[in-house]
């Protein structure tokens, strides 16, 4: 009864540290992934994208400052109740600026 006990007990840790890793693993994930505001081109609101890739650093007279391009995945939003807009592709957009606009997207 005892030795039940202990195998039933030591099955359930090694499936509760499974469970710690994998939150843990999907946490660093989500660290590691750099989101940053975009616009939409199809809903044009302000949403959540990950940034894929960055370009070269670009001096831009008009700010008075660097600009950064890069690749980024639009992430899903909605647009109203309960309604999702279909709009999740990689876009070309700006991922690091000196200005920003009034919503504090990068300009
Ligand atoms: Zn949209």
């Amino acid at each position: 009864m005892d030795i039940l006990f202990s195998i039933v007990s030591l099955l359930f840790i090694t499936r509760f540290t499974d469970l710690l890793n994998l939150k843990l693993m999907f946490y660093l994930v989500k660290l590691t992934m750099i989101d940053i505001f975009v616009y939409c081109k199809t809903c044009g609101k302000k949403v959540k994208a990950v940034v894929l890739t960055k370009h070269e650093k670009e001096y831009d007279d008009s700010i008075s400052g660097y600009r950064r391009y890069g690749m980024v995945k639009i992430l899903e939003h909605n647009i109203g109740f309960k309604t999702n807009c279909s709009d999740t592709s990689q876009i070309k957009a700006i991922v690091e600026s000196d200005s920003k606009d009034d919503n504090s997207v990068f300009n």
